[in-house]
């Protein structure tokens, strides 16, 4: 088939059943239709529909090495700089699309695995061939274009001490039984954005202890969101119909639920990696996936900086605070952010180099320092916007009064120095959208730790970094003789 239209993903979407429960009810029908997902799966649709349209579909895809279709070009394996190159400016168009705002479009996880597939041999062949079994579903998921999301994280029941010894050993995600079919799970994960996904991939993310009662924990695996067993409890929806009032969520509320593992059966071709720590605590790096995956995630954040300080702009130049020193300094800040995303972008790309299994890959050294940075910049962006939009922030009534009898005073006390009411009213709800409301809360969250705890990645970051030239150029000073 290769690269999907909207169509064909809304099409997938709601024929392929899945168990998805929202407050009380379990949703059915058409997912697409559904309050909470039709503003996003549209959105999604879109994205599809972008990598398909004819002026852009030669940048946007690549051909198959295995049919020679068009298939997308987020799956491109790069061997070349311009191989980078060309993922970047795709990633960076669907980036665009949403502003920077949508964090799960298909290029995040299709990333990852067409890295761990690249990395085959990371998964090995004892007792069972993984590294076989990544290599399907990489191909798999690249000729249908499907759609991913993922879940590494326990439950957050007791931090304190590993998934075994928790008030219940199947809290967490685990193995109950091997079967001569495959692997049955129970259990949950926490997290899961995107459950309109059309696939699952159960990857293990927090350091999982020697002890032997931690190994039934030390998985991986993907499945069909349809698998028997399988359940997704969402959050409240922040989605809204009126595009006027919620500019962002209505569009682009991808939903994050926790995934219930109900004695799910995982056929064995679907296992990466079984009951083993060692390579449980490391694919992600040693596979490369965290390298892509931070690439990715530095190009959205580069948009979405880019995004915000237009806004920004937009909000002070309409109320005529643009020409004030502090106003220009806010937005320079923003500016500072959007241009070092970039400028770690373009380091990593100018210093790329082929990684240990012939992949051209982004240096590690601006990306992860991109990666740790983002979760301390990013939540400048709605601080911003709030001190420059002010009270203004809260002079947005909803889209109705623009048909009532009150019109007549909003046109006249609504007004600002560039826009008529109806036009300020709808910036401001933007700006709001980013900075306060419900779904502005969530993008806050999901900027400090969709990556990881920034904690521990601040800690494991100190670590990894090679202190010792700047060290050794501090004590050469100390003890120097002139
Ligand atoms: C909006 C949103 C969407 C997300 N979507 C996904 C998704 O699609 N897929 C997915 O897999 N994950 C997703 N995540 C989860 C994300 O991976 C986690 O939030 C992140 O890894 C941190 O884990 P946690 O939330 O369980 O925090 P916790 O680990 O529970 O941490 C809570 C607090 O305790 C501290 N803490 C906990 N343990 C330690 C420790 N050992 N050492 C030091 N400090 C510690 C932390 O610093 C933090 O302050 C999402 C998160 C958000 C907010």
């Amino acid at each position: 088939m290769g690269a999907r239209n909207g169509k064909q993903f809304l099409q997938r979407l709601d024929s392929t059943p899945r168990e998805i429960w929202y407050g009380d009810k379990k949703v059915t029908g058409s997912v697409s239709e559904h309050p909470a997902f039709r503003g996003v799966a549209r959105s999604i649709a879109a994205l599809y529909d972008l990598q398909m349209k004819p002026e852009l579909r030669e940048a946007m895809t690549y051909k198959s090495p295995t049919t020679g279709d068009p298939v997308g070009l987020s799956f491109l394996q790069p061997r070349t700089r311009e191989d980078l190159a060309k993922r970047t400016w795709m990633m960076k168009t669907w980036a665009d699309y949403s502003g920077g705002i949508m964090g799960r479009t298909a290029d995040y996880l299709n990333s990852s695995i067409m890295a761990m597939a690249a990395a085959k041999d990371f998964f090995g062949n004892e007792g069972r061939d993984y590294s076989s079994s990544i290599v399907r579903y990489y191909e798999y998921v690249r000729e249908n274009d499907l759609l991913l999301t993922h879940t590494l994280i326990n439950p957050q029941t007791n931090r304190g001490v590993g998934p075994s010894k928790q008030a219940d050993p199947f809290i967490a995600a685990r193995v109950v039984e091997k079967k001569s079919d495959g692997v049955v799970i129970r259990g949950a994960r926490m997290l899961a954005t995107l459950p309109m996904a059309d696939e699952i991939m159960v990857f293990p993310s927090t350091v999982i202890r020697s002890g032997q009662d931690d190994v039934p924990y030390s998985i991986a695996f993907a499945l069909p969101v349809s698998a028997k067993g399988l359940k997704f409890i969402c959050r409240e929806s922040f989605a809204s119909d009126s595009a006027y009032d919620h500019p962002l969520a209505s569009r682009f509320d991808e939903q994050d639920a926790v995934v219930v593992f109900d004695d799910v059966l995982v056929p064995w071709d679907r296992v990466f990696i079984l009951e083993d720590p060692e390579k449980a605590n490391r694919v992600s790096e040693a596979t490369g996936a965290v390298v892509f995956m931070a690439h990715q995630a530095t190009v959205r954040e580069a948009a979405k900086a880019e995004f915000v300080a237009g806004l920004a702009t937009l909000v002070a130049e309409t109320i005529g605070a643009d020409q004030f020193p502090q106003v220009q300094e806010k937005i320079s800040d923003l500016l500072l952010t959007a241009e070092t995303m970039k400028a770690f972008l373009s380091a990593s790309e100018a210093n790329a180099a082929v990684n240990g299994w012939g992949l051209m890959t982004p240096d590690y050294i601006p990306i992860n320092s991109a990666r740790n940075l983002w979760p301390k910049v990013a939540p400048t962006l709605a601080i911003v916007l709030k001190q420059i939009g002010a009270s203004g922030l809260m002079a947005i009534p909803p889209e109705e009064i623009l048909g009532s009898p009150a019109r007549p005073e909003v046109d006249k006390y609504y007004q600002a120095k560039l826009a008529d009411a109806e036009e300020r009213i709808r910036l401001f709800k933007l700006a709001w959208d980013v900075a306060g409301s419900s779904f502005g809360g969530r993008q806050d969250l999901y900027e400090r730790f969709f990556f990881g705890d920034p904690v521990r990645m601040a800690s494991a970051y100190y670590a990894w970094y090679n202190k010792e030239p700047f060290k050794e150029r501090v004590k050469e000073l100390l003890h120097r003789k002139d």
